[in-house]
């Protein structure tokens, strides 16, 4: 027969311990800790035992236990050394409905004390219903060596942190899948993760900005789930649906929990074809029936990752997006080979391109200077230069340029202008790298409009 595994709340319960040698003394100190009201009967006791009873953290009644003893009490447990008293009071116990625990005397209980692993709060109980207590001392030893040391602190943490949604965000969805997140350890460290901060964010009146819908199109790296991101981990673990490409493979996806929808979208799935409208349509439909939406794409998903397209779908279904970057094959290739990509001597460029785009299916109207986006990593202080060199190879002087410096980091800044006033304008902060192409066209554009001033912080 199984038994129940309960976690009981003792405070301000009268309960009795009869004995108060080691064994009883073993006891009392996890007794003790939830807040119960403990008497102790026993014609003798151990010297920490009678300290207790002088500085009142429990009572001491010193003589042999009587079955009135038990009038009142929520709990019972016999530590003696008798076979004779345990028995005693546990049969008294069961006339008078009281749950009583002989130590060590199994036939005499009506319930067992788990071998309990702790951390503040976080309690795991083990029991093998008394098939081995040595086998759930081992697992005990084994589980307290793998948990770590500040379990206890991070969940009282976190505990606040639930109390703070449960406060300002609406029941629903979005607020469970938030506290999902949250209870991903590896992230609640640091006060700025952008998740704690939405967490703590009053909504204003009438806003639920946690339920809008949002997709995160997620880079996957290159296959292995070593190679992937914290964030792209934490979301894999936490989406309610997960759109994944034919590159992510079986192992990535044995991250997410076993309640997630996986639906594989790739162009080669199976016989049957999806387009990519469908697969917006998807995104789309799924986000805003308030589920957390994982688009997941091998690599980088702005690399050769056909996101232009669906990024535009969503902005114009009004379904908010964030984009969590993978490591992109490239990087994954150099490093397989153990290949700088770049040299000091022998090259300063790194250009990605596709096989495709080579063959049939340049229906580009662009000269091929202008059809590249241009990468350019340390680009210096005074990009006055490299805006010189670049309208004499011909590039048009309304080029659209973007520098970003400390991407990705609560400072980030973009500062979004034309090839011809690239040289204009302050220094940004470093590091910072600068993006040129007619593919961020609209993303300068956009930021133009919103700011009145050049510099933009992004959010
Ligand atoms: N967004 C992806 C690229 C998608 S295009 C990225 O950033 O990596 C798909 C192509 O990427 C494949 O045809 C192959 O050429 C390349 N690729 C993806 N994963 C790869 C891997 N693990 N090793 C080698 N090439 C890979």
């Amino acid at each position: 027969m199984s038994m129940l595994p309960i976690f009981l709340k003792l405070d301000g319960r009268r309960c009795l311990l009869v004995g108060a040698g080691l064994v009883a003394l073993d006891k009392i100190g996890s007794l003790l800790k939830t807040g119960l009201e403990l008497t102790v009967v026993a014609p003798e006791a151990r010297p920490e035992i009678q300290q207790l009873a002088i500085e009142t953290k429990l009572q001491w009644i010193q003589r042999p236990f009587e079955p009135a003893d038990l009038d009142g009490r929520f709990l019972v447990i016999t530590a003696t050394d008798s076979l004779e008293v345990n028995g005693l009071v546990y049969r008294e116990s069961v006339e008078r409905g009281i749950l009583c625990n002989s130590v060590d005397d199994i036939p005499n209980c009506d319930f067992y004390f788990g071998s309990v692993v702790s951390r503040g709060d976080l309690q795991i109980a083990i029991s093998t219903s008394g098939q081995s207590p040595a086998v759930a001392q081992n697992l005990r030893r084994e589980i307290d060596e793998q948990l770590p040391q500040d379990l206890g602190p991070w969940l009282a943490s976190l505990g606040q942190l639930r109390r703070d949604v449960l406060t300002v965000h609406p029941s629903g969805e979005a607020r469970k899948s938030l506290l999902h997140l949250l209870a991903q350890r590896e992230l609640c460290d640091s006060n700025s993760c952008p998740t704690r901060q939405l967490a703590k964010k009053t909504l204003e009146p009438g806003q639920a900005a946690a339920s809008r819908p949002r997709v995160h199109l997620v880079g996957a790296g290159p296959g292995d789930p070593d190679l992937l991101t914290v964030r792209a981990v934490r979301l894999i673990r936490t989406a309610a649906v997960i759109l994944h490409d034919d590159l992510v493979p079986q192992a990535i996806l044995d991250l997410a929990s076993p309640s997630v929808e996986v639906v594989n979208v790739g162009k080669r799935c199976g016989t049957k074809t999806i387009t990519q409208e469908d697969i917006n349509s998807m995104m789309v439909d799924h986000a805003r029936a308030g589920r957390t939406v994982v688009r997941l794409k091998g690599g980088d998903p702005l690399i050769f990752g056909r996101a232009a397209e669906e990024m535009l779908a969503l902005a114009e279904a009004g379904v908010d997006f964030e984009i969590v970057p993978g490591i992109t094959a490239a990087f994954a290739a150099a490093a397989a080979i153990g290949c700088s990509l770049t040299d000091r001597n022998n090259a300063s460029n790194v250009i990605f391109s596709t096989g495709h785009h080579a063959q049939s299916h340049n229906d580009s109207p662009l000269p091929a200077i202008e059809d590249a986006t241009r990468v350019v990593y340390m680009p210096g202080r005074d990009l006055h230069l490299l805006a010189q060199e670049w309208l004499h190879l011909g590039l048009p002087p309304d080029f659209p340029c973007a520098v970003v410096s400390r991407a990705a980091q609560p400072d980030q800044q973009v500062r979004c202008t034309t090839l011809a006033a690239l040289g204009d304008g302050a220094p940004t902060l470093a590091p910072s790298l600068l993006i040129a192409g007619w593919a961020v066209r609209e993303i300068v554009a956009a930021h133009q409009r919103a700011a009145t001033g050049v510099a933009v912080t992004a959010s």
